[in-house]
């Protein structure tokens, strides 16, 4: 009996939804769910994603690529569902902000109207935005956060904020199964080289030996998770019982100032690349690091991928990637 006609008739393999799953993160999840004896459809717009990220996944018989918008509805039939479809880098989701309501608030509501119908247990990739420019540190889950509701960040921040609170409303109102993931800063490979976020911006800049465009003065904070990590918490939290809904901060607590991170590439870079510094964007968050009590305590998870060895990967990945 071959595996695929021994899991569907013992009911085992999973039929796995991931939104915006030809994104960073998206792509590794449906690896890493594909690995894992899953059937996966992959869900994208390709606004930020690319074909590329999944490409190699195409030739795998239970994986499935849509090329959908999750503001319309999307019909499946499906056990669990991950709800990644939304620009994450400020440029990206700032280039069009109207757009960037729309998918987090409309595809939150069209993926919780699918969810209800399926019965799938469904995760929203929140993010550590929703804490904005926070006055609580480490951030805690019951701390509600400093966002500026009528800032450039707030269509991302109050989108996901928004998001949180429809998941949180249907399953209180329709029993619907849910997860929220806080997710912290969390970098890789598979980032776009024209991300704009400040991992893949720096690291690039090195290997071109361009100046590092350090925004401020640099001393502002952020606490970077490598995507391995990631992609385990996200699965550790899918796992856990119906009457945990999270929210969950998933990050590493490790906190560095944005120029340690830019001397940090430089040296395991090895580059001549010298700093050069821009104005800061507007409502740009002075500190940010997760408090992961919960994590460990609900799905006995911590990260284990240290800074400089995640960096050594991303840069490899990208030395490939931009040669
Ligand atoms: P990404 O931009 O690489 O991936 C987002 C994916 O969603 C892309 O493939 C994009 O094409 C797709 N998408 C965007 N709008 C869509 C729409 N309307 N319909 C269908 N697909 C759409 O970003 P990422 O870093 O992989 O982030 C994935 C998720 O994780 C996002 O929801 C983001 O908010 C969340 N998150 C990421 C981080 C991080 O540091 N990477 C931190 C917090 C939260
Ligand atoms: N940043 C920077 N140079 C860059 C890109 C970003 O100094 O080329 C800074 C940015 O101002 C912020 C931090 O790095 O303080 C993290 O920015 P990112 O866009 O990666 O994510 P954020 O956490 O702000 O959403």
């Amino acid at each position: 009996m071959n595996k695929y006609y021994f899991c569907t008739i013992f009911n085992v393999m999973k039929r796995i939804l991931i939104t915006g799953g030809a994104g960073f993160i998206g792509s590794h999840l449906c690896e890493r769910l594909l690995k894992e004896n899953n059937e996966v459809i992959c869900v994208d717009n390709f606004f930020t994603g690319s074909k590329e990220n999944i490409v190699h996944l195409t030739g795998n018989p239970y994986f499935e690529l849509v090329r959908h918008d999750v503001v319309t509805p999307f019909f499946a039939e499906v056990d669990e569902i991950y709800n990644l479809a939304c620009p994450a880098s400020p440029v990206h989701y700032q280039y069009n902000g109207i757009k960037t309501i729309k998918t987090s608030v409309m595809g939150a509501i069209n993926i919780l109207g699918l969810a209800k119908r399926t019965r799938a247990k469904v995760l929203q990739a929140s993010t550590s935005e929703v804490y904005g420019d926070p006055h609580v540190h480490p951030q805690t889950e019951d701390y509600w956060g400093h966002v500026n509701p009528i800032g450039v960040r707030s269509c991302y921040d109050e989108g996901k904020r928004c998001a949180e609170s429809l998941f949180m409303n249907y399953h209180r109102q329709n029993s619907v199964r849910i997860k929220i993931i806080r997710i912290f800063n969390t970098y890789g490979p598979k980032m776009h080289p024209n991300d704009g976020r400040v991992v893949s911006n720096f690291i690039v800049q090195a290997l071109r030996g361009e100046d590092i465009t350090i925004y401020g003065d640099g001393r502002q904070t952020r606490s970077f998770q490598y995507v391995d990590d990631l992609v385990e918490g996200m699965i550790r939290l899918m796992a856990t019982g119906d009457d945990f809904t999270g929210p969950v901060n998933v990050g590493n607590p490790g906190e560095f100032t944005i120029r340690q991170l830019a001397e940090t590439v430089i040296r395991l870079t090895g580059s001549t690349s010298k700093l050069t510094y821009l104005p800061l964007p507007q409502d740009d968050p002075v500190q940010r690091q997760p408090d992961i009590t919960l994590a460990k305590e609900k799905m006995n998870w911590t990260p284990v991928v240290p800074l400089e060895e995640g960096l050594q990967k991303t840069i490899a990945y990208f030395k490939n990637k931009i040669k």
